[in-house]
């Protein structure tokens, strides 16, 4: 019998809710590339429902406990004295989701005997070391298109808020003012500006696809070209690297996994090459970003606006300075744990368990560590290019 920690983020300040918003989700057959959606062989949830805070535990608890297995479900994941640090020694299996990650450093590794496998309830592992995973043989996967269009959408909503300011307009209104004059003194329309993607894979593409109907133009990188039907069909000009790109643009959307190339990418060098008054939106991660040189950015105006929902680390602390930076549109990070993307999540890590628990074949396009090395999906987006 195996021993999983599954590290979720804290229940509601008002406990599991009891009713919901609506009352199901709409059926979705494939994903954009044609990928099926998770196949378990069962769930145990009603989809739609809150699976990704401790209560919820995703769903999995009732039906890994009737199969004999121990289960710790924790939102304590920080210091010594934390749940996860306690319960790792002779854990076979933590499952943690990127927005409330169990950070599995190499230390953290060394402490944990028997784990076999690491599943990210989401996209991007980068919160475990993922070199130090190999050289331990232990397996690391994610669900992979869980939830692109998912942070697609988001970024869409926090492109159009920046460029449009909404946030403080929505302000005044809560507040009993008409102001028209301040509401719109920074308002401006998103069509005819120019629009960059930098990774433009499963999230950045379904960006890219979502707002050429706003007649811009559009722009990206990525360290391989898209399809030319795709770059016809959508009228984007390529550029060679994120320093090529954004000269030309009034809007960047940040979508390449956090690696050691993107690590810091988005310096005060490369934000004094941008036009004056630029937005960026990076729903990847928020160690993309030089944190205090985006303050300072937006301070002097050479950004008209930042958002997105990554930070570093996580949970963010109450001092973080991107919270009372001017112009920000920065959510806590959930655009990737909505309610539609946490069951698709659900269901992807109880298919991973599944096959783990049966010894069958993860998907490949699951799969980011296995056997001593990068592979499936990690061969390709984690790796060095070739
Ligand atoms: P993909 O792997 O489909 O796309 C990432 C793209 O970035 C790929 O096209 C990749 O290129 C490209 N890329 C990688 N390194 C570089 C580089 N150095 N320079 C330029 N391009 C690069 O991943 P997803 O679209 O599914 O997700 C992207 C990231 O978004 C994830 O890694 C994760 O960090 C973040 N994410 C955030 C979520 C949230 O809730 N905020 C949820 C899900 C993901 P190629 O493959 O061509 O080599």
């Amino acid at each position: 019998m195996a021993k999983i920690i599954i590290v979720l983020y804290p229940d509601p300040v008002g406990g599991q809710p009891t009713s919901y918003a609506r009352d199901s989700l709409p059926v979705i057959e494939k994903y954009p590339n044609g990928q099926t959606l998770p196949t378990p062989k069962a769930t145990d949830f009603q989809p739609g429902t809150l699976l990704g805070s401790v209560s919820g535990g995703l769903g999995l608890v009732n039906w890994l406990e009737s199969l004999g297995h121990t289960v710790v479900v924790t939102d304590s994941k920080e210091g010594a004295d934390s749940v996860l640090d306690r319960e790792l020694p002779d854990a076979d299996v933590v499952i943690s989701q990127p927005f409330w990650p169990a950070y599995l450093t190499a230390e953290r590794l060394d402490a944990a005997k028997n784990l076999k496998i690491a599943i990210t309830a989401g996209i991007g592992s980068d919160h475990v070391d993922l070199p130090a995973a190999i050289d331990k043989g232990i397996t690391v996967a994610e669900v992979t298109y869980c939830n692109s269009i998912s942070v697609a959408e988001h970024t869409v909503m926090q492109v159009l808020a920046l460029v449009r300011d909404y946030i403080p307009q929505y302000k005044i209104v809560v507040d009993g003012g008409w102001n028209i004059a301040d509401s719109v003194a920074r308002s401006y329309d998103l069509e005819g500006m120019d629009v960059g993607v930098f990774g433009a894979g499963r999230i950045g593409s379904a960006v890219l696809e979502r707002l050429a109907p706003f007649d811009v133009k559009l722009h990206y990188s990525d360290r391989y070209r898209l399809p030319a039907e795709v770059e016809e069909r959508l009228k984007l000009t390529w550029h060679d690297d994120i320093r090529s790109l954004v000269p030309h643009l009034d809007v960047l959307t940040v979508h390449a996994p956090l690696t050691a190339e993107t690590q810091g990418l988005i310096d005060d060098e490369l934000l004094s090459t941008f036009r004056h008054g630029s937005y960026i939106v990076n729903p990847a991660r928020g160690a993309i970003a030089d944190r205090d040189a985006i303050v300072r950015a937006l301070e002097s105006g050479q950004l008209g606006g930042y958002a997105g929902d990554v930070w570093f680390p996580q949970p963010a602390p109450a001092d973080h300075p991107w919270r009372t930076m001017p112009h920000h549109g920065m959510t806590p990070h959930t655009s990737g744990t909505s309610l539609s993307a946490q069951s698709r999540y659900a269901a992807g890590v109880r298919e991973i368990l599944e096959n783990f628990f049966e010894g069958t074949p993860l998907r490949d396009e699951y799969i980011i560590v296995q056997g001593g090395g990068y592979a499936g999906t990690g061969a390709h987006s984690y790796a060095a290019k070739k």
